[in-house]
């Protein structure tokens, strides 16, 4: 077997996307043991480094080994006992992925929809509370899916008023987009490192408020063989999964330390850098990249007389999702972009299917460079395929942004 090479790829789809160097590095670090002090040490900067990206005073601030679905899920099966309710708005994708790992948790799941490309009014989702009583609200932040960010910011204040915990999914939209999990009200966020954040899949990062793990304690069983005998278990049934079993991963990432899984160290290295580049930059700072270099996209994309989809006020800074014109073929220019270009953008599901491309900048990949190489790369395509537009207006459009904004990025 030859070693492994891969094509240099420029990822411009909905993620994942190419990692910063400096992420890719840090998880070459040879290991120490489970229990060494380098490596609780790190565990704590780990900790205390996600509060800053959550913006968060929660303690309980902690990694969950698997990808960005193991925090989804671990946030979930801890909280929901079979029989309860759980809202969920569903504007795309994701809010379907919510219900299907709540359902699987064996809660009563209600939801609401808006078509895809809209997201929901505060009204909307108090109304839907005020007639299920939910005990969660799971609610996605920005679904790349259909390239929206549902506003959070006054729904914190209506689930205090019914008493419901509220959970948000902000994969694809931290670091990228405004968030803010105290001031927002926020009991439970899970988020992962491949989109803004500029790090591989394989880590989840999840903060909670003291209210959730109250909440989940009551539900606190230690399992067989590292139990002591002076821990008393719970009132509340048991978890229903030992992996996402939340009350046993804080033992092991509080001062117990006690034992739980073995926690994937390299995926820790790699979570800590991804925090420490994005608070170097500074959050404000990269939220304005992305929001720059998705504006620079978007503004190449109508120049090039395509047709963003989606209320474009919802739109997340980080993906733009763009029409198929009919006289092209989606999928061959796809493929041409990665195979002349070594271009990747994205394709869609559901509903949008062989509808809409979805292009992103995000993370290492929101550069003026990358957005201008994209942009010319799929004219060419498409002047070939047979799309009419006015050649060159697109990189112009874009650079036209960039100039705007003052200031160019690396
Ligand atoms: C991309 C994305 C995920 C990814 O989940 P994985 O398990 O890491 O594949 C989850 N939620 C949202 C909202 C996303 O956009």
């Amino acid at each position: 077997m030859k070693p492994l090479t891969l094509p240099p790829r420029l990822l411009m789809g909905p993620g994942p996307i190419n990692c910063y160097p400096r992420v890719l590095q840090a998880m070459s670090h040879q290991l120490v043991g489970q229990y060494d002090p380098a490596m609780t040490g790190c565990m704590n900067e780990v900790m205390s480094l996600y509060r800053d990206v959550f913006d968060t005073q929660n303690q309980h601030t902690v990694l969950v080994d698997g990808t960005s679905r193991a925090g989804i899920e671990a946030v979930l099966v801890s909280c929901i006992e079979p029989g309860d309710k759980v809202l969920v708005p569903i504007f795309g994708r994701f809010g379907h992925l919510l219900c299907e790992i709540a359902e699987r948790a064996g809660a009563d799941v209600h939801s609401i929809e808006v078509p895809w490309g809209e997201v929901f009014e505060p009204e909307q989702i108090e109304a839907a509370i005020k007639q299920v009583r939910p005990k969660v609200l799971a609610v996605v932040q920005g679904d790349t899916s259909t390239t929206m960010l549902q506003p959070l910011e006054h729904l914190g204040e209506i689930c205090r008023r019914y008493d419901v915990l509220f959970y948000s999914d902000a994969t694809a939209s931290i670091g990228g987009n405004p968030f803010h999990t105290d001031d927002w009200g926020l009991d439970a966020v899970s988020v992962g490192l491949q989109k803004c954040l500029g790090g591989p899949s394989g880590s989840a990062p999840i903060t909670l408020s003291e209210h959730y793990v109250d909440l989940v304690r009551t539900r606190h069983h230690i399992e067989a063989g590292i139990r002591e005998d002076s821990h008393q278990a719970a009132r509340g049934s048991r978890i229903r999964s030992n992996y996402f079993d939340i009350p046993m991963i804080l033992d092991y990432w509080g001062e117990s330390r006690l034992n739980h899984h073995t926690e994937a160290a390299s995926m820790l290295f790699c979570a800590r850098e991804c925090a420490i580049n994005l608070l170097e930059e500074g959050i404000e700072a990269s939220i304005k990249r992305h929001k720059t270099a998705g504006d620079a996209m978007l503004a190449g994309i109508q120049a090039m007389d395509l047709m963003p989809f989606g209320n474009l006020s919802h739109k997340m800074n980080n993906v733009v999702g763009v029409e198929i014109p009919d006289c092209v073929d989606g999928e061959a220019i796809r493929q041409q972009l990665l195979l002349d270009f070594n271009i990747e953008i994205g394709t869609s599901f559901g509903p949008l299917k062989g509808r809409i491309w979805r292009i992103g900048t995000m993370g290492y990949n929101a550069r003026q460079d990358a957005v201008l190489h994209t942009l010319q790369s799929l004219e060419t395509v498409l002047r070939r395929a047979g799309h009419k537009m006015a050649l060159g207006e697109g990189v112009d459009a874009a650079l036209g942004v960039y100039a705007s904004a003052g200031a160019s990025y690396e």
